[in-house]
């Protein structure tokens, strides 16, 4: 099995119910996409994004199935409510509040066992970048984000260097392929099926550098935030990674 292609859709704290339009935009635009497509909506709107019968995830997930945590949702909700994945990991969580490495992991273990996807994410800072640590930050989050249940249908692993993220610079080519080139590697070496996990870049993906980027070795989709709110966006970003 090759990596399953995914153009997934951050829209982070974006979004009522007027967003909904622009699902059936997408849809009635990109009847028969050739890849996955997914949407990651605020939890209240996971809901009727569902409904559309596009995929849906969230966005964070409690690594506990119950109890007193309010405000927090756990997998088998995300999953009641209709999602299929969830996002974990991400950079604005680790950094705004403060989520490890040990509880990504817990949050990916409750995932799975809620039969949700995992979508992880690690990323270096743009200090660590400049001082060369890229590779070894990467190297630390893999091996302490991805649970030892992962495999190809569970689990999506997303590369978002901290400083690309909504700020319009993304790295190089060359530096996106040495860190996908080091993902499957390391997820090859764990993993009975890690050559098959799909590996998604994220960080300003547009539609104008979408086919560029996916032609990278090893980068199978995109993880998008801005550029997946508006139909007129996330759809010719679907259109190039369905024709790469
Ligand atoms: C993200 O939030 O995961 C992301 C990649 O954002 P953006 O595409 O806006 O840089």
């Amino acid at each position: 099995m090759a990596p399953r292609k995914l153009a997934a859709g951050n829209w982070k704290m974006n979004g009522t119910l007027a967003a909904l339009a622009e699902i059936d935009r997408l849809r009635s635009d990109h009847p028969a996409p050739g890849c996955d497509v997914l949407i990651c909506p605020p939890a209240t709107l996971i809901h009727a994004v569902a409904a559309t019968g596009i995929a849906t995830g969230g966005q964070d997930c409690h690594a506990r199935p119950s109890g007193a945590h309010t405000g927090d949702i756990a997998a088998a909700q995300l999953s009641d409510a209709g999602a299929s994945h969830v996002i974990l990991g991400h950079s604005e969580r680790r950094t705004d509040h403060a989520e490890t490495n040990a509880q990504v992991v817990a949050k990916a273990v409750a995932a799975h066992a809620a039969g949700l996807v995992a979508v992880i994410c690690l990323g270096e800072t743009e200090a660590q970048r400049d001082a060369g640590d890229t590779l070894a930050v990467i190297s630390e989050q893999l091996a302490g984000s991805v649970p030892q249940d992962a495999t190809a249908a569970n689990t999506v692993i997303a590369y978002e260097p901290v400083w690309a993220i909504g700020t319009g610079r993304t790295p190089t080519n060359d530096q996106i392929a040495e860190v996908h080139a080091l993902l499957r590697d390391r997820l090859s070496a764990r993993f009975a099926d890690g050559a098959d996990m799909s590996l998604l870049y994220g960080g300003s993906v547009k539609p104008g550098n979408a086919a560029e980027i996916f032609a990278i070795p090893h980068v199978n989709g995109a993880l998008v935030g801005g550029a997946s709110l508006k139909a007129a966006d996330f759809g010719p970003i679907i259109a190039a990674l369905s024709a790469a």
